[in-house]
């Protein structure tokens, strides 16, 4: 079994990406990614009709910086279809209530996976990952990626990856750059989000650790996942509970402020 690496390993993944992504905001996070050479997981969403995700006119050059990116060692992750977040299902992963993928029956999910990734492909691009939109996946999107020969997706609290459902889980547990001792470590990054004071304490960040960032193809080399341990299973139990109590804590306080 794969051990967990000590010290700790990084992968930074950027999210929502698609041609009206935040120009400027987006301009510094990848000059930031070029300066360090790092290799990213670059989560694309293949058709997006979210309009919190028009954000600047759309770039004409946009899927040729990602193909550019990918063939610079980036890997490509599917970001849903349309990231639209209307419906409402239980998720693998708590967090929201309305996503896109999560109780939609398995052959509309299947149907639009499939679409997602033949346009991906259309573009130039390899889509070798699964990065749902606001953590919003179940059991029939698991089937569909199977069956669509996507083994792998980036999201679960642990250490190291695991199998689950016949996938493998690359654990994403933060949404800043944090020192860690151990484990693999996801750091999941917006680039709408990424104003100057974000994209500096990456580089401050990347100046202490570029060394332990690792890439998706290096993980898919040096980890044979298995499923979770008693023990793994306990620690994933402890952390979504913490996480699921803030963010209900956090929903409360924004109900007493309205
Ligand atoms: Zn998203």
């Amino acid at each position: 079994m794969t051990k967990i690496p000590q010290p700790a390993q990084y992968l930074l993944r950027v999210d929502d990406l698609c041609p009206t992504v935040h120009e400027r905001r987006w301009r510094r996070l990848a000059a930031i990614i070029r300066e360090f050479g790092i290799h990213p997981i670059l989560a694309v969403v293949p058709d997006n009709q979210d309009s919190e995700l028009r954000n600047s006119p759309p770039d004409p050059a946009f899927w040729a910086q990602m193909r550019a990116m990918q063939a610079a060692g980036a890997a490509i992750a599917i970001h849903g279809y349309r990231h639209q977040c209307v419906q409402r299902g239980k998720s693998m992963l708590p967090f929201h209530s309305h996503t896109e993928f999560s109780g939609r029956p398995a052959e509309e999910q299947r149907q639009m996976l499939r679409m997602g990734l033949e346009m991906l492909r259309a573009e130039g691009l390899n889509p070798r990952l699964w990065v749902a939109p606001r953590h919003g996946f179940d059991s029939n999107t698991l089937a569909a990626l199977r069956e669509e020969g996507i083994g792998y997706l980036s999201d679960g609290m642990a250490l190291r990856p695991f199998l689950r459902e016949g996938v493998v889980w690359i654990p994403q547990q933060i949404w800043s750059p944090v020192e860690r001792k151990k484990g693999l470590w996801t750091i999941c990054l917006h680039p709408g989000a990424t104003t100057r004071p974000v994209a500096e304490d990456l580089r401050a960040f990347l100046s202490r650790n570029a060394a332990h960032f690792t890439s998706f193809d290096r993980v898919v080399k040096d980890y044979e996942a298995h499923e979770m341990s008693a023990n793994e299973r306990i620690y994933e139990a402890a952390v979504m509970g913490r996480l699921r109590l803030r963010r209900s804590v956090k929903k409360l306080v924004r109900q007493w402020q309205a």
